[in-house]
C-alpha cells in the first residue's frame, strides 16, 4: 500500500518516477475513506483538490519541468493553521464557517514545495486539552486501540500519520500538543525552538509558547519536513534570522561521547513501566557510546503552575478577538451589539476555552496581575535557567514524553487537572523555548510509549541525530 510510504521514501519513488503522486494520493485518500469513520482524525478532507494537485505534479514531471523538494507528498495540516478557500476552525464552533482568505506561511512553504494538502486534522479546540475530546467535532480515537484517545491537542495529526491516512502532518505545541499525540500514536513528534519556525497565520493560543512542528512516521521524516518550514519570516516577528541548517542529511553521525542528562524530576511518580521502557531505551544510547550522568533540574516543579498563568493570560488576550462580528459564528437571537458578543461567544466557545480565558482574565486583572502573572514570569526564567545550567554538563536530555500511558476516552474529561498533569513533562520545554522531540521507544501492553530528547536552543541537529540513532538501533519488543 502506498500509503505506508515515509516521506523519505515516497520522495525518493516520485522523483524517479517509480510512482505517481495521483497514485500516492489515492492511496491516501482511500485510507481515509476505510478508516475515518472510527477514527475522525480529519476535521476537513479536500479529495477533489488533493487529486487536483497531484495530476498537475505528475504533469510537471512528466514534462520535465522544475518542481518543488517534497512535489506529489500528500500532507495533513492541523486545523489550527490558515489555509487559503480551505475551512479552518481550530477544532471550534465560533469558526466553524471560517475560510481563511490567507495561507499561513508554513502553509505556504508547503505548497511552494510542491505537496498535496489532503486535508485538516481534527484537534482540541484552540489546542487546549491533551486527549483531542475538546473539539467541537467530535474526539479522535487511537488508531493503535479505538477506546483510547489518540493524544492531544494535535491528535488529528497523529492519529493520520499512524494510520497513513497521509505521509506526514503538521502540528502545533504550546505545552506538548506535538510531542505528547507523537508518543500516544507510535509516531515521532518535533517541537523547534521557539522563533524556528513562523507563526504567522497559526491562530495564537499562547503566542509566547506555540511553535509549529512536523509528526512523522520516521525521525529522518521530521528532518525533511523541517527543513522545509523553518525560517525567519518578516511577517513574524518572534521568527528568528537563523541559518535553517540541513537536518536531514546530518543524520546518522555517531554518538560516542555525548553525554545525556536524566533528569530525576522527570522520573518522580510516574508510572513504573514507563519509566522502565525508557531506562531500557537509555541503555541502548548507552550501548552505542553515549555517557550517561543523573541531573537535578530543581524548577521544573514549578512549570507546570508557571504554565497555567501564563498560557492562559495570553489565552484571554488572544482569544477576545473572536466576537461574531468579523467572521466566525455570529449569534442570530441578539437585540444589540452587546448581546452578540456575549451571545457568540457564549455559544461559540466550548468549555475549556472559556475555563481558561476566565482564569486568564482573572490573573491579568489589577491586583492580581503582580501576585500571579508577573511572578510567573519570573519563576518561568528560572525555569529556563534551570536548562542553560543542566546544558553547560550534558548535551541532551532524556525523558519519558508522558507520565501516563494512552488513556481512556472520557478518563479525565470530567478532572481538568488530571489532564493537565498529562503534560507535566513536555510544559516545562515551551516554557524554556527549546527544542525536543518524542521518538518511539518499545511498548508497554502493546501500547505505544515516547521517548523525550530535549536540547538546547537551536539544536535541533542534535536532538534529531539522538533519535535517528536510537530508531536505528531500536530492538524490536
Ligand atoms: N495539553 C496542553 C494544554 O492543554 C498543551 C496544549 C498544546 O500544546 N497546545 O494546554
Amino acid at each position: 500500500m502506498l500509503s505506508k510510504l515515509t516521506l523519505e521514501e515516497a520522495i525518493i519513488k516520485l522523483d524517479s518516477k517509480e510512482i505517481s503522486s495521483e497514485d500516492l494520493t489515492r492511496s491516501v485518500l482511500s485510507s481515509i475513506e476505510n478508516k475515518e469513520k472510527d477514527l475522525n482524525a480529519y476535521i476537513t478532507v479536500d479529495a477533489e483538490n488533493a487529486l487536483n494537485k497531484a495530476k498537475l505534479i505528475d504533469t510537471k514531471r512528466a514534462k520535465g519541468e522544475k518542481v518543488g523538494k517534497l512535489a506529489g507528498v500528500p500532507v495533513a495540516i492541523k486545523d489550527i493553521i490558515s489555509t487559503k478557500d480551505l475551512l479552518t476552525t481550530a477544532g471550534s464552533k465560533i469558526l466553524s464557517n471560517y475560510i481563511p482568505p490567507f495561507d499561513a506561511t508554513v502553509t505556504k512553504k508547503l505548497k511552494e514545495a510542491d505537496t498535496v494538502i489532503v486535508g485538516k486534522t481534527n484537534m482540541d479546540e484552540f489546542a487546549m486539552g491533551s486527549s483531542t475530546e475538546t473539539s467541537y467535532y467530535g474526539p479522535t480515537k487511537n488508531p493503535r486501540d479505538l477506546t483510547r484517545v489518540p493524544g492531544g491537542s494535535s491528535g488529528g495529526s497523529a492519529a493520520a500519520v499512524a494510520a497513513d491516512e497521509t505521509i506526514f502532518a503538521l502540528g502545533t505545541d504550546t505545552g506538548g500538543s506535538i510531542r505528547q499525540p507523537a508518543s500516544f500514536c507510535g509516531v515521532v513528534g518535533l517541537k523547534p525552538t521557539y522563533g524556528r519556525v513562523s507563526r504567522r497565520g497559526v491562530f495564537a493560543m499562547g503566542s509566547s509558547l506555540d511553535q509549529v512542528g512536523p509528526i512523522t512516521k520516521t525521525v529522518k521524516d521530521a528532518a525533511i519536513a523541517l527543513e522545509v518550514i523553518a525560517g525567519k519570516d518578516k511577517l513574524d516577528s518572534t521568527s528568528v534570522d537563523m541559518e535553517v541548517p540541513e537536518y536531514s542529511k546530518n543524520l546518522g553521525k555517531s554518538i560516542k561521547g555525548m553525554r545525556i542528562g536524566l533528569p530525576q524530576e522527570y522520573f518522580e511518580g510516574l508510572d513504573s513501566r514507563i519509566a522502565e521502557n525508557i531506562h531500557k531505551a537509555v541503555e541502548r544510547l548507552a550501548s552505542e557510546g553515549a555517557q550517561v550522568v543523573d541531573v537535578s533540574l530543581p524548577y521544573t516543579k514549578y512549570a507546570l503552575a508557571v504554565y497555567y498563568i501564563i498560557m492562559p493570560s495570553e489565552v484571554s488576550a488572544n482569544l477576545a478577538k473572536y466576537d461574531g462580528i468579523k467572521y466566525g459564528y455570529s449569534a442570530k437571537d441578539a437585540e444589540n451589539l452587546m448581546e452578540t458578543y456575549l451571545k457568540s461567544r457564549a455559544k461559540g466557545f466550548g468549555p475549556e476555552p472559556k475555563r481558561r480565558i476566565m482564569i486568564g482574565a482573572y490573573a491579568l486583572s489589577s491586583g492580581y496581575y503582580e501576585a500571579y502573572y508577573l511572578k510567573a514570569q519570573k519563576v518561568r526564567a528560572l525555569v529556563k535557567q534551570d536548562y542553560e545550567e543542566v546544558f553547560k554538563k550534558v548535551d541532551v536530555l532524556v525523558t519519558p514524553t508522558s507520565p501516563v500511558l494512552p488513556f481512556k476516552i472520557g478518563e479525565k474529561m470530567t478532572d481538568p487537572l488530571q489532564m493537565y498533569l498529562a503534560d507535566v513533562y513536555t510544559v516545562p520545554v515551551n516554557i524554556a523555548g527549546i527544542p525536543a522531540i518524542s521518538v518511539p521507544a518499545n511498548e508497554v501492553m502493546d501500547l505505544p510509549v515516547g521517548m523525550q530528547i530535549i536540547g538546547p536552543q537551536w539544536e535541533e541537529e542534535k536532538i534529531l541525530n539522538m533519535a535517528y540513532v536510537y530508531e536505528q538501533n531500536k530492538e524490536v519488543s
